[in-house]
């Protein structure tokens, strides 16, 4: 059957969100996820942490909080996530306080990497028992015809496909198969803030903290934040990109193993810089992708790794940073060049960022151990944010785009409620 009445394309948390409410809603539904990997690969599928509380992951432009927060409840109904508890907060809100930085109490779950390729496996079986389609190795390339407003026609690397509804959630790695979709149909979008920064790794009792608040969310001034906190079996790693011209560059990442896994004792977290762009309006994305290729440039095709306590002295990292008996722990992400950080990074953002890290040492004291790894680049690349016709995310006539590559999620929780609120439009919508 090449003819439904949802197609969704991407098995990230946005597409499953739509696809779930849609088939309770009407079991006879014909909905189809049309996804290019063999199997969901965003942030489910790595780590997974999730995050139930307002604004972590909702872009503000876009939520108000009465309304996010009752979809996150939609949300907190279908997973039931085990929330973490968390001790000791009233101590660093106090010392954050002091020095103008904010500590969030965020609710929080964490199933790790090989807890959310549980989940995955878990959320496939429950959509194909509801009656839901799946495509899966099968990418959409572009539309067939020009759309008519009643059946949407659309190309993939297997077929042609028509459906009375279509939704765009491809994540933030499908951000530019949006822009070509966007600029196909006509609808206006921006793409002016990203974020960049590193990500730090350190021994977990040095950041004794991440015992009491699994994932501890600092807002400092200026636009930096931590974010994405992996310890007890966490790793550093890094995932390639490509830029508009095909040239390769890495981000860094970080993930962490579930409980059943062996601890190494590291504990990891990105302390990143939100950059938004204004006169002349610029690509964010164009930037940030240059930051990268940059790296790459002096990292020798690898990114780039130093050692605090040569970061602090003004010196490059060199192999022997990895090996001295003050640097007392291995790196865990091998494929990295010993550099120096600051010869890459704008110094505005290297400024705000080194700041926050002395606040959060005062905080919590330990974290600049001149053993601690600074690695570079981490960059955020967000949204093309289209230019949106109801409060459902429809961009053209039974077109919506949700998820982290359209602007409405951050994250997990987020792209599940924006799932929803696209499945709200087209049940409202009565097509
Ligand atoms: C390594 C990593 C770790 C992360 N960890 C966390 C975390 O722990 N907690 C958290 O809240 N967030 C995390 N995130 C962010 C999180 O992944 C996203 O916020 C969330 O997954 C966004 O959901 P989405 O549905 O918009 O997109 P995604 O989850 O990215 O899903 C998009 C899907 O669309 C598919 N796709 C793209 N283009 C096409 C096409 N043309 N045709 C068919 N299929 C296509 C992709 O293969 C992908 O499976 C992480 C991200 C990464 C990259």
């Amino acid at each position: 059957m090449n003819n439904y009445d949802c197609v969704i394309v991407g098995s990230g948390p946005a597409g499953f969100g739509t696809a779930f409410e849609l088939l309770k809603a009407d079991p006879s539904a014909a909905v189809l996820i049309l996804e290019k990997a063999e199997v969901s690969t965003g942030g489910l599928r790595n780590d997974c942490k999730m995050n139930f509380s307002w604004p972590i992951g909702f872009p503000t432009g876009v939520w108000q909080q009465d309304q996010a927060e009752s979809y996150l409840e939609r949300v907190i109904h279908f997973l039931k996530p085990d929330i973490l508890a968390k001790h000791n907060l009233g101590i660093y809100s106090r010392r954050a306080a002091r020095l103008g930085v904010q500590l969030m109490d965020i609710r929080q779950a964490h199933l790790g990497t090989d807890g959310g390729l549980e989940l995955i496996r878990h959320l496939t079986k429950s959509y194909t028992d509801m009656g839901g389609e799946w495509a899966t190795g099968e990418e959409m390339t572009g539309f067939c015809d020009p759309i008519d407003g009643t059946d949407i026609r659309i190309q993939t690397t297997h077929r042609e496909i028509k459906c009375k509804n279509l939704v765009l959630a491809t994540g933030r790695g499908g951000f530019r198969f949006l822009q070509s979709v966007m600029d196909d149909i006509g609808i206006p979008y921006i793409d002016h803030i990203v974020d960049i920064g590193v990500r730090i790794e350190l021994k977990e009792e040095r950041y004794p903290i991440v015992q009491d608040y699994y994932d501890p969310k600092f807002v400092f001034p200026r636009g930096v934040r931590t974010f994405c906190t992996n310890s007890r079996s966490a790793y550093v790693v890094r995932e390639r990109y490509t830029n508009a011209d095909g040239q390769p560059y890495f981000s860094v990442n970080g993930h962490a193993w579930s409980e059943k896994r062996a601890q190494n004792g590291l504990a990891n977290f990105a302390m990143l810089k939100t950059v938004r762009l204004t006169e002349p309006l610029a690509s964010g994305q164009d930037f940030a992708e240059m930051l990268g290729l940059q790296a790459m440039l002096l990292g020798g095709g690898k990114p780039l790794m130093q050692r605090i306590g040569d970061f602090r002295l003004g010196k490059r990292s060199k192999t022997e940073s990895f090996n001295g008996d003050l640097y007392d722990f291995e790196p865990t992400l091998k494929g990295c060049t010993p550099g120096d950080v600051s010869l890459a990074m704008p110094a505005k953002i290297l400024r705000e960022i080194w700041k926050a890290l002395k606040s959060l040492d005062t905080i919590i004291p330990g974290v600049l151990h001149p053993s601690t790894i600074i690695y570079y680049p981490e960059i955020k690349l967000y949204a093309n944010k289209p230019t949106f016709r109801d409060d459902f995310f429809q961009v053209s006539d039974n077109i919506y785009m949700i998820g982290d590559g359209a602007g409405t999620s951050r994250g997990i929780t987020a792209a599940w409620a924006s799932g929803i609120r696209a499945a709200d439009g087209i049940r409202a919508s009565g097509n």
